[in-house]
């Protein structure tokens, strides 16, 4: 299991090789996104999410965000740390506070709710390559953690 100096390390210089690669298949925009999208998966949507990690101080004053995901699913359990399922499980849960955040500007009066989920809807709909591509960054640094970690999900 690496530290988190080391995933962090890890994550800073894959993303490079990982964005060229993107960058080959795809196109440069493309690349540049993918890249971007490994660094915020390593850096900011870490497995390592469920404990006190240095994802989750990255997140500043919004950290209390991952308290219920911290207190709910074990360090290092197949929610966090499984392929494909802990990605899934942290972009949902992060929609899940976007949407909540949204709903209470709502009714506090400060936003318009259905025009923005409208735009947030058409933007994914004429964006699928860029939404498939930023996907694939998150989690592929994901992976990236996993095999650091020599989590046991992997070798099923
Ligand atoms: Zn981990």
């Amino acid at each position: 299991m690496s530290s988190g100096k080391e995933h962090d390390k890890a994550t800073l210089i894959i993303s490079v090789p990982f964005g060229v690669s993107v960058g080959l298949f795809l196109g440069a925009d493309l690349g540049i996104l993918g890249g971007l999208s490994f660094l915020v998966g390593g850096l900011w949507l870490s497995p390592d999410l469920d404990t006190h990690s240095n994802s989750l101080k990255r997140w500043g004053f919004l950290k209390w965000m991952w308290w219920p995901y911290r207190k709910s699913i074990k360090h290092r359990s197949i929610f966090s740390h499984g392929p494909f399922i802990g990605t899934v499980l942290r972009t949902t849960y992060l929609m899940t506070w976007l949407i909540l955040m949204l709903a209470t500007l709502q009714l506090l009066g400060v936003i318009e709710l259905i025009p923005i989920v409208q735009k947030l809807t058409n933007l994914i709909k004429n964006n699928p390559i860029q939404i498939f591509t930023v996907i694939l960054g998150f989690e592929s640094s994901a992976m990236l953690h996993l095999i650091k970690d020599g989590d046991p999900w992997l070798l099923k």
